[in-house]
């Protein structure tokens, strides 16, 4: 039973050694049951929390708490991050060297380790369960305890003896863990761990800090690049079907100035660990992967996942894009979505032999689609497919933030109905679109195809709007695209119901990619935030850590929010332990109170501290420059007007010319207090919105040289 003075200890270990002020959801219940000497199997979706479950009662009881775990590199990150909060815990496993192996079983032996993380094979070696009788064991936790179901999509050998634990030690509380979704797997890890009688917590599989976002692919690198922009300097993973892709894409990538590597199992082994570290440590940010990529990367603060091609099922899509907002912090998954890739793999099953296997195949495609098309809140379809009810639309997907608009488009389903017979089933959507538009080029002029009926009578509608109408039309089943023949359309039997009467009802075309940004809280300060991340990659480069390990991005954002000036204030943060502050506190609060002083001191006019500006504009002309020679005089801009016989409209524009050539003007002292309601409501403003639009919806008033010098201020300190 959980007396509340056991609650009220968890509360504090919570706390104390972790700087957090409440559990989440199952965590409490679940600590308890350990510490009442109990079983538990938790299923809990990645990000839920499952490491604090056995942490803290690992740290409570005495004894040492075994921890297995099947990936070395998981288990550094762990024991790094555990030994910075200031917990007494080591790892076993292979790549330690002889004498830190040594090191580390004294350690244990002599019962000075909270915590130890033993890779299976190990923890079920004849020695080793032989010094396990000598040493007083506090808990087992088997981590990815899906590892242990052949059913699970990450079956591993050595998890299988893990069973025998349970019979070994009936005295030591077993706890499971688990981030598999799927209800056949969860019930051949309780038996094969001999977990029947353990009380079962199943977190709900929803979450709603990832915003879930499909896209029609149309050019997959622009709307890549678009979607970067959206998220400078981020951290997130690019999946792609082949090793080739993989490849293309990082190298186009890396053209565009972006941070970004391959990783696929093709690479030698040595650089791929070589990537995925360079990645933990926010030194590589956009990491191009094949699925091979993910188990082993506990990175809290990846902030978005794109799916380039089409994951092959469900639960596929559901756990890559589920490596994304584990520290809780808002992100996004977007899929891109293109008939080529519904073909791909449709093609890819018809070779599968096995006729039950193809059926699993083409349900498991099917259930994609059905996600991808749907009309409807994205979550909800995700969480049904696993058997999970949303009663209210999430609000945090496309289709909530931006419900399609439809229409009923019968007329042109008739009109393309015709292009397609009349070109009988020879030619590309491509073409076909062309012979809808009427064009001439030379190989509609070669078929004669000018001379047929249909040529030219969709010339109102432009050629994107008639690919997505064509596009609806191959996914709602009124044709198909002949692989065989090129991807020829043909219309199918469903395409005789067009015109009879029932309406066809597509999604209204949208061009590019539906995004739209809330930012979540009060909004933080970016200048400070990023002074705080190059703090923290800085002391983590030194301590040869990953940075989260430091601080988390939760504790960053906090941080450059309240802006704590004394020890009390940053305790109150979420993330820091006193123990934390102790390591770290002096230099973060450093940074805190010199930018608060700087930003004083910009609000009066001083000059010191001059920020850098990205010049995003080409360089002065004479009169701006003359401008800026009077600006730094500390001349008021209507004498500076009047010194050369111009309106104050005028010297606004130079000042716009000079911000965007990356020349200093102090825009939020010049601007007053405006300036930061300006720029927090131009921060939450829809990327795609024009900005006449923008402004129009702004609270305050601002004339059009004022705004634009606020908008050229934004690109230049990198915010916009
Ligand atoms: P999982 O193993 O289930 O994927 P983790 O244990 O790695 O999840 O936790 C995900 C993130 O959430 C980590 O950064 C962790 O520090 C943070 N976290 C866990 N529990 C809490 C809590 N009660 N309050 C605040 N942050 C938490
Ligand atoms: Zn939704």
């Amino acid at each position: 039973m959980a007396t509340k003075k056991m609650k009220e200890q968890t509360r504090k270990v919570l706390k104390d050694v972790f700087g957090y002020d409440s559990f989440r959801p199952l965590q409490e219940e679940i600590v308890c049951t350990l510490l009442d000497s109990k079983d538990a199997f938790v299923l809990m979706p990645t990000g839920g929390g499952k490491s604090l479950c056995y942490q803290i009662p690992a740290i409570m009881r005495e004894g040492t708490g075994i921890v297995v775990s099947p990936l070395i590199s998981l288990m550094k990150d762990q024991v790094d991050a555990l030994n910075a909060c200031g917990v007494s815990a080591a790892f076993y496993n292979s790549s330690l060297k002889a004498a830190a192996a040594k090191d580390v079983l004294e350690r244990f032996e002599s019962g000075k380790l909270d915590m130890l993380y033993v890779a299976p094979e190990r923890l079920l070696s004849k020695g080793f369960l032989q010094k396990l009788e000598h040493v007083r064991l506090s808990m087992f936790a088997i981590d990815e305890a899906h590892c242990v179901s052949q059913w699970g999509h990450d079956f591993r050998p050595e998890y299988v003896r893990l069973g025998e634990l349970r019979g070994l030690f009936p005295d030591v509380p077993l706890l499971a863990l688990t981030a598999t979704a799927d209800e056949h797997t969860r019930e051949d890890i309780t038996e094969r761990l001999g977990l029947e009688k353990a009380k079962r917590f199943v977190a709900s599989f929803d979450r709603p800090n990832i915003r879930y976002l499909v896209a029609e692919k149309r050019q997959p690198l622009t709307q890549i690049l678009q979607f970067l922009e959206g998220w400078p300097s981020a951290s997130g993973v690019i999946y792609c079907l082949s090793r080739k892709r993989v490849e293309d894409l990082a190298v186009n990538l890396q053209r565009h100035g972006i941070r970004a590597a391959a990783y696929h199992a093709g690479m030698p082994g040595r650089t791929r660990e070589k990537v995925q570290e360079d990645f933990l440590r926010d030194r590589v940010k956009v990491i191009v992967a094949t699925i091979a990529f993910g188990m082993g990367v506990d990175k809290p603060n990846v902030r978005f996942v794109i799916h380039h091609d089409l994951p092959k099922s469900i639960e596929s899509y559901y756990q890559e894009t589920g490596r994304a907002g584990r520290d809780g912090l808002e992100s996004e998954a977007l899929l891109l979505y293109g008939s080529g890739d519904v073909n791909l793999v449709r093609r890819l099953i018809e070779n599968v032999e096995n006729i039950d296997q193809r059926r699993v195949e083409v349900h498991k495609l099917n259930s994609m689609i059905g996600f991808s098309e749907a009309l409807t809140c994205r979550r909800r379809v995700l969480l049904g497919y696993f058997g999970e009810r949303l009663d209210e639309p999430c609000g945090n997907c496309d289709i909530c933030l931006d419900p399609p608009s439809t229409y009923d488009a019968t007329e042109l389903a008739i009109q393309a109905l015709d292009a397609v017979r009349q070109l009988k089933g020879e030619h590309g959507m491509g073409y076909v679109v062309d012979v809808l538009r009427g064009s001439r080029n030379a190989r509609i002029l070669e078929h004669k195809h000018d001379k047929l009926k249909c040529h030219g009578s969709g010339a109102d509608i432009n050629a994107d709007e008639w690919t997505s109408i064509l596009r609806q039309m191959v996914h709602h089943g009124y044709f198909i695209q002949d692989v065989s023949m090129r991807a020829a359309m043909r219309p199918t039997k469903k395409a005789e119901r067009i015109g009879s009467g029932e309406p066809i009802i597509l999604a209204k075309y949208q061009p590019g990619i539906r995004r739209q940004f809330k930012r979540l809280g009060t909004p933080k300060d970016e200048a400070l935030f990023k002074k705080l991340v190059e703090l923290r990659q800085r002391m983590a480069d030194e301590e040869d850590i990953p940075p989260h390990v430091i601080f988390s991005d939760v504790t960053l954002t906090e941080l450059s929010q309240h802006k704590p000036t004394d020890d009390a204030g940053m305790l109150k943060t979420s993330g820091i332990s006193p123990h934390k502050l102790e390591i770290y506190g002096e230099e973060f609060l450093d940074v805190i109170c010199s930018h608060a002083k700087s930003a004083a001191a910009r609000k009066v006019g001083g000059k010191e501290d001059i920020p850098k500006l990205i010049a995003k504009g080409p360089g002065a002309n004479e009169a701006q420059t003359y401008t800026l020679s009077l600006y730094r005089e500390g001349m008021p801009v209507s004498e500076i007007a009047a010194q050369q016989g111009v309106g104050e409209v005028t010297i606004l524009k130079h000042f716009v010319a000079l911000v965007r050539a990356g020349q200093y003007i102090d825009v939020p002292a010049f601007i007053g207090e405006d300036f930061d309601t300006a720029m927090s409501e131009l921060d939450d403003a829809d990327p795609y919105a024009s900005l006449s639009e923008i402004k129009r919806d702004m609270s305050v008033e601002l004339d059009n040289e004022t705004f634009r010098l606020i908008m050229a201020w934004r690109e230049a300190i990198g915010v916009a």
